[in-house]
């Protein structure tokens, strides 16, 4: 239905408004296998280049890591055979504080699995999804939702782009907008926003040693470093960098010319891969956390990151939106078999009712991860070291932090982390 642009239906039953990843994964849930809604996505942005024809390496390729829970589910919805193509397995994280002693391994082996994740490149992944939602939804894009006017049957959405309705109408509408248009403002929600003093700098970097399936998370007075393995072969030296600093060494470190960042980065991830030898295209993030005052309406549900942006260090804002459509979707399309109104409240708070507490657990998770690895008062630091120690040490903790940040968590089983500090 992808090329029915020229004569677009005015009226659906979900409106999905923003085609990113999450809008993309959730309008193929709704839209396959015994699920019939009419689904229309509205996206701003020029449609990506075809993953079937045009994948092409770019050095400069940003990633997402996904949990093993992102990819069960992936798996479970025949998505995973082509997103797979082109994935790199996670076997083993390793979690350092630079120095200190101790430190944490993760390993997929001891926790009998091949991978703790996957890391995919965005170039791949999000055409993958968009391309499996296109076949049973209607997709208007380039075309911008410029309003939601809400009424008691029906949202509509004012549109501007070419060869686009004026309206459409729907009976539910879904804001995956990333959070950035203003459309929840309009509709009177705000995004409660805690700042951090901390840019994260994105980029990514080649090195003397294979990092053989190794992601390291290095903990660092200035700020946390990630490094996210990226390319499956043996010798595959390549890794996608998130770097988060002050704002004021963020600058510096982004003007840098690229021999004086390695040596900076080289300084404070250390050696475990030998020399650093290559930085491709570098940009950077001013980092937030930010949770919208209101999730569902009568009509209206907030998702990806409109609903809640994460701080990029744990890898979780993707993951917990894939939870969020999984369970949007079963709850709608278990509404669709009953005949029932796909906007009908008792269905979104349901929906909010079954997510409120993993998104809590993880806002909070990617938050503390950020104070405690962040902090330089003595007592922090002692507790973080000790935090480290028995993370490593106790395996029920080091347990629960594998548990939750692999998105496999069910209930308020995967808290370990969490226990091992405490509140500022
Ligand atoms: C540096 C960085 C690294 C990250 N790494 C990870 C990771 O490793 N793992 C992980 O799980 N998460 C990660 N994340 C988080 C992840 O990227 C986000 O959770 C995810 O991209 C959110 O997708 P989204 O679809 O909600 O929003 P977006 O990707 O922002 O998509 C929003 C879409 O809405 C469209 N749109 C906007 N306004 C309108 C409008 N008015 N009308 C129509 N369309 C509109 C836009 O064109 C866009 O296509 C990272 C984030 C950052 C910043």
């Amino acid at each position: 239905m992808n090329d029915t642009m020229a004569q677009p239906a005015v009226d659906y039953d979900i409106a999905i408004i923003g085609g990113g990843m999450v809008g993309a994964l959730l309008a193929r849930l709704l839209s396959s296998g015994e699920a019939g809604w009419r689904v229309a996505v509205v996206d701003a942005s020029e449609p990506p280049a075809k993953a079937s024809t045009h994948y092409q390496f770019d050095y400069d390729n940003r990633s997402t890591a996904l949990s093993a829970g992102t990819v069960e589910f992936f798996q479970r919805q025949d998505l995973w055979s082509r997103i797979g193509e082109h994935a790199t397995a996670i076997r083993e994280v390793l979690v350092s504080d630079r120095g200190h002693l101790g430190g944490a391994r993760l390993s997929a082996q001891e926790r009998g699995r091949s991978a703790l994740g996957y890391v995919v490149e965005n170039a791949w992944l999000a055409p993958c999804l968009r391309e499996a939602a296109e076949a049973n939804t209607q997709w208007l894009a380039p075309v911008r939702v410029e309003a939601v006017v809400p009424g008691p049957q029906s949202m509509s959405l004012r549109l501007s782009g070419e060869a686009a309705p004026a309206t459409i109408t729907c009976r539910l509408a879904v804001l995956a907008d990333g959070g950035l248009s203003g459309l929840h403002r309009q509709l009177g929600i705000e995004h409660q926003r805690r700042n951090y003093d901390q840019q994260a700098i994105i980029a990514n970097v080649s090195f003397e040693r294979p990092h053989r399936g190794r992601a390291f998370e290095r903990f660092t007075p200035a700020g946390p470093l990630a490094l996210l393995p990226l390319d499956e072969r043996a010798d595959a030296r390549r890794a996608a960098l998130v770097w988060t600093l002050p704002p004021a060494r963020a600058e510096a470190m982004m003007a840098a010319p690229d021999e004086v960042f390695l040596t900076e980065l080289q300084r404070a991830f250390g050696w475990r891969l030998g020399r650093l030898s290559r930085v491709g295209q570098r940009r950077s993030w001013r980092l937030a956390l930010a949770e919208a005052s209101e999730q569902v309406r009568s009509r209206l549900v907030l998702l990806g990151n409109s609903a809640h942006y994460l701080h990029p260090v744990a890898g979780q804002g993707f993951n917990l939106s894939v939870r969020d459509a999984a369970a949007l979707a079963s709850i709608l399309n278990r509404a669709f078999r009953e005949a029932r109104d796909p906007g009908e409240l008792s269905l979104l708070n349901e929906y909010w009712r079954k997510r409120q507490w993993d998104q809590t657990l993880t806002t909070e998770l990617s938050d503390r991860l950020v104070k405690l690895f962040s902090n330089r008062r003595p007592a922090w630091m002692a507790l973080r070291h000790l935090g480290f120690l028995g993370l490593d040490w106790v395996p029920g903790a080091k347990a629960g932090f594998a548990t939750q940040t692999m998105g496999l968590a069910s209930g308020r089983s995967g808290a370990g982390l969490i226990s091992l500090e405490a509140d500022e």
